[in-house]
């Protein structure tokens, strides 16, 4: 049977309150959003309804913990704590109500066993009952409201519990609803201030990277990684700035390590990148860094340098996954060095130039404090020409050495002065040599300042040569000048001389022209003419002696000499007129007949003779000479002595000069050119030997000189016996061309001595045709200046059909070059003009010794 519900007048009046206090409570917490507000209205208004004098609502925390969210009287935060947090275990009754999730009617205190916690609270209240009811929500109990009678024991109703009830499962909806609210405003704010820290984070985020991102600018640094797997790079916009361009120019972040290599590494630089990369991709070290500097290449251009460090990332194998690195741009640094070290050699290599100029200079050079009385440094040079070592010298003064000492140039006051000053100043000192002689010096003086001392650099020059060579410049000059003035009056010396038999020779000729002249006077004047002639040879031959000794072409003609026989010869040439001036020649040969023989210039030797035998004779006038020779050594010395007029030792030297005579009244009288003695020297030192003079004034001379003694075994000369060869011999058939009638006529009677068959040729031609007809030619004598054909053309010829036939050629003495053709040519021998007798018969002698063998 269904249980009809009666109407119950009491039941609706409590649910019309129950409504309208639980309509006026929402209205009063509904517009609260705080939690604790609302519940201090409903621990108020619950209160007030029940009319009990305190009321509390605790809300659930965790398991264990609950606190006081209202109360009635209102619990603020002057009560202590245990008023308001509370562990359950220690409120036994309220955790009874939260296990059992019933209420709990506790009528009288005093009956009841309380917890101290619950004590504290109870006498505090004075509380006599308490009714709990529990705040359940979705089968949790979430809180509890508490209401306390004081001061006497209270009774609830059953109504009162009921309303109670009711309200509490109303006001858990409300305060689980409320409680989410809270906690979704508490989430929201929470959300909020999240999000107000994660945008401020992010702004100091962006801050710090700015901040990095100058500071990689400022330090010039770029950093990068590397996906060793994928070969990658990938670059950040510092990193780009390095190399002068950005990722938008490069086209992106990312670029291969062979493009990184090829854009942007200095090429013999690039070698680095790929052994890099095999390094770290093979490494297995967890602790692997890596630094390195190489060049790069900007993108405009330039070259830098780079400082690379990086790092290793591994992945969960242990194999390298990733590298990262920075780089910093250390060009600055890099030139900074480079340029340091390019001045610090610099400056080692001046100092080395320095040290070696300073050592291997030929000035010597010290350093002195300026009191001189310390030498700080000196070379080998200064040590060198003072005689010393520098060791010994570093012990000395400057005072030592300088012959003034004190009063040395360096420390006269004016000069000092000019030093201090800063001037450089050069003077002349006399120092003395370690041996005890003085020399002089060039100083050079320079006042220096070293490690704020002042000291004195000097620079010394030896002057010992320069003086000598000055010395001998004077010497020379006053050479020059003597010679100059000696030359002025040979010069007019000469002239006289030439003039002179010239005079007589054109003089007499004129003269013998006259048709009435007896045979008595015409010989006078021809034995003048002659004599004059002969006169004016001699001073013709010694100018072109001269001539040809100082342009060297006086070549030798070396062959065997007998020397006794030699000299002989030429005594006999001068017999007579020794004998009419009352002289007696006298001879002195050291070595036999047979034993004579040297290998010399016969002709040049008999030529230095008769050039000494015609002084001697020159200057004596009574008393005897004496010539001969003597072996010294290697050596054969002549000498040709008289008891002439003798000559002042002063003019021992001077006389083999040029030009010099001895001023006397012998040489003023003109009985001289001065230049005998000169080419005597001449040819002497010519053949290899020396020549001086002994002599006393009124006394006589001796003149004596050497030639190298080179001996000839004398059986293989005996065909120089020419005379005595040629005039017993077989009859010679010579051919003589020559255009000029006096010329052959001379050669004619030279040659007539000699049993020879002459026959005569004009001209070139003429010459080879004669030639040609006579095939017994014994010998040819060949004039280079023909006409038709020259003698050069026609000894050719000759010599196309004969090779053997001696010919000897007569040049003219200026034509040296027709020497030479002439010989070229095939001839022999050659002989200048004008012919000298002696010359000629030598030659002769030579080919026809030969030819008669
Ligand atoms: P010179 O033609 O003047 O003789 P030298 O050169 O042959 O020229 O001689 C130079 C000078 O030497 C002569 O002028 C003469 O004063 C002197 N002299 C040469 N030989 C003798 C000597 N035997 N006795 C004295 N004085 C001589």
């Amino acid at each position: 049977m269904e249980k009809k519900t009666q109407y119950d007048p009491s039941a609706f009046e409590r649910r019309l309150v129950e409504k309208e206090f639980l309509l006026r409570l929402s209205q009063d917490i509904h517009v609260i959003n705080d939690l604790e507000k609302a519940l201090q209205i409903v621990s108020d208004s619950m209160s007030e309804l029940f009319e009990t004098d305190s009321a509390a609502i605790y809300l659930v925390e965790s398991k264990d913990q609950i606190y006081l969210a209202a109360s009635t009287p209102h619990v603020d935060d002057s009560y202590p704590d245990e008023f308001r947090f509370a562990k359950t275990e220690d409120h036994p009754h309220i955790k009874k109500v939260l296990d059992s999730r019933e209420l709990l009617y506790l009528p009288d205190l005093n009956k009841v066993k309380l917890s101290d916690a619950e004590l504290l609270i109870i006498q505090f209240g004075d509380i006599k009952s308490l009714l709990y009811f529990p705040f359940i929500f979705d089968n949790e109990v979430i809180g509890l409201i508490i209401f306390g009678a004081s001061a006497r024991v209270r009774k609830f109703s059953e109504y009162e519990v009921e309303l109670g009830r009711n309200l509490a499962d109303q006001l858990s909806l409300w305060i689980q609803n409320a409680k989410m609210r809270q906690e979704l405003i508490k989430n929201n704010d929470e959300l909020k201030r999240q999000i107000k820290e994660k945008k401020k984070v992010e702004a100091e985020l962006l801050e710090s990277k700015a901040q990095l991102s100058d500071a990689l600018r400022l330090s010039r640094m770029g950093h990068w990684s590397y996906n060793i797997q994928n070969d990658e790079f990938i670059f950040t916009d510092e990193f780009y700035e390095l190399f002068h361009t950005s990722a938008r120019e490069m086209g992106g972040f990312k670029m291969s390590s062979a493009e990184y290599m090829e854009r942007f590494i200095y090429p013999e630089d690039q070698h680095i990148i790929p052994e890099e990369v095999k390094l770290i991709s093979e490494n297995r070290d967890p602790n692997l860094t890596r630094y390195l500097e190489h060049r790069i290449i900007y993108t405009d251009g330039g070259v830098g340098y780079i400082a690379v460090n990086v790092r290793l990332e591994f992945d969960e194998n242990g194999t390298p996954s990733r590298a990262v690195g920075v780089n910093q741009d250390i060009t600055p640094r890099r030139k900074a060095e480079i340029a340091n070290k390019e001045v610090t050699k610099s400056l080692e290599e001046s100092e080395y130039l320095f040290r070696t100029f300073f050592n291997l200079s030929d000035e010597g050079i010290f350093l002195v404090t300026p009191d001189g009385k310390k030498f700080l440094q000196i070379n080998d040079a200064f040590a060198r020409m003072h005689g010393y070592q520098v060791e010994e010298m570093m012990e000395m003064t400057l005072f030592d050495l300088d012959v003034n000492g004190e009063n040395t140039i360096k420390f006269n006051p004016q000069i000092s002065e000019q030093i201090e000053s800063g001037k450089v100043v050069t003077a002349e000192v006399q120092h003395l040599h370690k041996d005890g002689h003085v020399f002089s010096l060039s100083v050079m003086i320079q006042q220096l300042e070293i490690k704020n001392e002042e000291y004195l650099l000097c620079f010394h020059q030896d002057l010992t040569e320069r003086k000598l060579y000055e010395q001998n410049l004077l010497n020379a000059l006053e050479k020059a000048k003597e010679s100059d003035r000696l030359k002025s009056s040979f010069l007019a010396n000469i002239s006289h001389e030439i003039r002179t038999p010239l005079n007589a020779i054109l003089g007499f000729s004129k003269l013998l022209c006259g048709s009435e002249l007896l045979e008595k006077e015409k010989n006078e004047y021809q034995s003048i003419i002659e004599f004059s002639g002969k006169r004016l040879l001699g001073i013709i031959s010694d100018i072109i002696d001269v001539s040809k000794l100082d342009s060297n072409q006086i070549s030798l003609n070396y062959d065997s000499c007998h020397l006794n026989e030699l000299i002989s010869k030429l005594i006999a040439q001068y017999r007579d007129v020794a004998s009419n001036k009352g002289i007696d020649i006298q001879m002195r040969f050291e070595l036999p007949e047979d034993a004579c023989t040297i290998r010399t210039d016969k002709y040049r030797l008999s030529q230095i003779i008769s050039n000494l035998i015609d002084n001697a004779l020159k200057y004596t006038n009574e008393g005897s000479l004496e010539i001969g020779y003597r072996l010294q050594e290697d050596e054969v010395e002549f000498f040709v002595r008289d008891t002439g007029i003798g000559i002042d030792p002063k003019y021992h030297e001077m006389i083999f000069g040029r030009f010099m005579q001895v001023d006397n009244d012998f040489s003023r009288a003109g009985s001289g050119n001065g230049l005998g003695l000169s080419i005597v020297l001449g040819l002497v030192n010519l053949l290899g030997g020396r020549i001086w003079v002994e002599s006393e004034l009124s006394i006589g001379s001796v003149f004596r000189f050497t030639i190298p003694f080179q001996p000839i075994d004398d059986l293989k000369v005996s065909d120089y016996q020419s005379d005595h060869l040629m005039k017993n011999s077989k009859e010679f058939n010579i051919l003589i061309a020559e255009d000029e009638d006096t010329n052959f006529l001379l050669l004619e009677a030279f040659l007539e001595p000699y049993r020879c068959k002459i026959y005569r040729a004009k001209n070139g031609e003429e010459a080879v045709r004669l030639f040609h007809e006579h095939r017994n030619t014994d010998l040819v004598l060949m004039d280079i200046k023909m006409p038709m054909l020259n003698g050069i053309e026609a000894t050719k010829a000759i010599r196309k059909v004969d090779k053997s036939v001696p010919i000897i050629a007569q040049t003219a003495y200026s034509q040296s070059d027709d020497r030479d053709k002439a010989l070229q040519a095939g001839c022999n021998h050659y002989i200048s003009k004008p012919i000298e007798e002696d010359k000629l018969h030598f030659i002769l002698s030579t080919i026809f010794s030969k030819s008669a063998n």
